[in-house]
């Protein structure tokens, strides 16, 4: 430190990112504190990916309820107590919050409790103290958004569901992202009725056409309905509590207990006074940063998904990681590639993703793209009479057939892609891939011996 500040890096947030880079940097010997107004862990511990992951291996328990007698087990589903597996599932949130307090003392990290707001390029306030910091990480996260549309207030969103205390019996999500497609598939699991609004044709724009494809039949086939082109013009709520969802010609087509908007997320930086310190944002509001995370102001940095950038939280926590590395550790130019993440939709099936999409790849290189792909009926599933579809594909270019993209849906996926991460990014062509022997009988194996 060049000047006598109170700490020497601050992290804004506890979440993904917050949490990694004071983590790091602390190792290193550096003086670090977090600044949070809620609850340590961020959006993925309390509001994301951890409670979303359980009710997805609770909708997954139900499926395999319904399949084990196809497997001579004499089992019914004959209810779900989801009472129990909320309250379950928030004392094993609880338990991760109580551990990251644990860990931030264990490792000197002075965890700050409040909300800040920048005074200068090096001063803080918080709840009315000053706190100063000779490097400042800003990583408040996102929030949902919600439309702005009579009665939109009515709804709910994913922060929303994961306070539901009973099982809502008729919902309405509106949405064509991850978050919605997930929130739909596990209800619908867990036996609610779901209703999907799209503003436009497609689910998951961005993935490679046979993902969408192939769960959009699967959703369809498992009973969800799917509205596709629909604009929602207001929503009224009726004297018993019911929601109806009224379109552009004025019509309320149908009656919801819950409608949950999962139409995107904007940056938590409302009220952060950015500009006080100089911070520049973009046309949306995500902070802007070069390669190594530095904001527009010298010692100030950004991180996760305030950035706009690949929002995951490994990705997060990598790019935090990084930072450290290089500011406190000598690794001059340590930084997080964003290109060849990988990522997981926990969709039923779930759906797992990497590289290029076809038409990304064939908008890149032309007629240089060579395209393997399979669909089949994993052996699983052979024995059940709830048929779901397993489909890969591999995205290849030039003559080596290097493999740029590796897109996988069916059970399994989730844990399969990992790997294959790995092979892609090391540039793994098609040739590396059949030269590794297969694993026998498993549905990966199928992306080893593609023709
Ligand atoms: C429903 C859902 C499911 C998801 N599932 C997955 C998944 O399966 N896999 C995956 O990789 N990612 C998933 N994500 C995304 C993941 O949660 C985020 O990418 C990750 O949490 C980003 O980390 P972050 O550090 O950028 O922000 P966050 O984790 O959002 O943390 C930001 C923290 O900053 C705090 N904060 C904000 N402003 C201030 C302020 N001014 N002062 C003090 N504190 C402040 C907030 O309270 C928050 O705790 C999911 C997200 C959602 C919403």
């Amino acid at each position: 430190m060049t000047k006598q500040y109170d700490y020497e890096l601050i992290a804004i947030g506890a979440g993904s990112g917050g949490l990694s880079v004071a983590e790091r940097a602390a190792s290193y010997g550096a003086k670090c504190a977090v600044i949070e107004k809620g609850k340590l862990g961020g959006t993925c511990v309390n509001v994301g990916c951890v409670p979303k992951k359980i009710m997805w291996f609770g909708a997954g328990l139900a499926h395999a309820l319904d399949d084990a007698s196809d497997y001579g087990f004499a089992v019914e589903r004959k209810g779900f107590d989801w009472a129990h597996l909320i309250e379950k599932r928030e004392g094993y949130i609880r338990g991760i919050n109580n551990w990251y307090r644990n860990y931030l003392a264990d490792s000197n990290i002075q965890s700050i409790a409040g909300f800040a707001k920048f005074i200068d390029a090096h001063t803080l306030d918080v709840d009315g103290k000053k706190i100063t910091a000779n490097r400042i990480v800003v990583s408040p996260g996102t929030k949902p958004m919600v439309p702005d549309i009579k009665g939109a207030e009515h709804g709910i969103t994913s922060d929303g569901f994961f306070e539901l205390v009973q099982q809502p019996q008729r919902v309405a999500i509106v949405g064509s992202g991850y978050i919605a497609v997930e929130l739909a598939c596990l209800l619908n699991g867990l036996g609610t009725e779901v209703s999907l609004y799209l503003r436009r044709e497609h689910i998951l724009r961005s993935f490679d056409n046979m993902l969408r494809e192939t769960l959009l039949e699967q959703m369809l086939d498992d009973g969800v309905d799917i509205f596709p082109r629909t604009q929602l013009a207001e929503v009224r709520k009726k004297a018993d509590g019911k929601l109806c969802l009224v379109d552009a010609k004025g019509h309320c087509n149908d009656e919801f207990d819950q409608l949950i908007w999962a139409i995107g997320r904007e940056p938590n930086t409302a009220g952060m006074q950015l500009d006080a310190a100089g911070i520049k944002t973009d046309g949306e509001g995500f902070i802007t940063t070069d390669l190594f995370q530095k904001t527009s102001v010298d010692n100030i940095f950004a991180l996760g998904d305030v950035t706009g950038r690949a929002p995951l939280t490994p990705v997060a926590i990598a790019a935090a990681r990084r930072l450290a590395d290089r500011l406190y550790n000598n690794q001059t130019n340590r930084h997080l590639d964003y290109q060849n993440i990988p990522t997981v939709v926990f969709s039923h099936p779930p759906i797992g993703t990497v590289g290029l999409t076809e038409e990304e790849a064939r908008a890149q290189h032309g007629d240089a793209v060579k395209i393997y792909s399979t669909r089949f009926t994993a052996m699983y599933n052979s024995m059940t009479e709830h048929k779901v579809q397993t489909a890969m594909k591999l995205v290849c270019i030039g003559p080596q057939e290097k493999v740029i993209g590796c897109h996988i849906i069916g059970p399994g996926a989730d844990e399969m892609l990992q790997g294959f991460a790995v092979a892609v990014r090391m540039g793994a062509t098609k040739k590396d891939f059949d030269d590794t022997v297969a694993i026998h009988p498993s549905s990966a194996e199928e992306l080893v011996t593609m023709r």
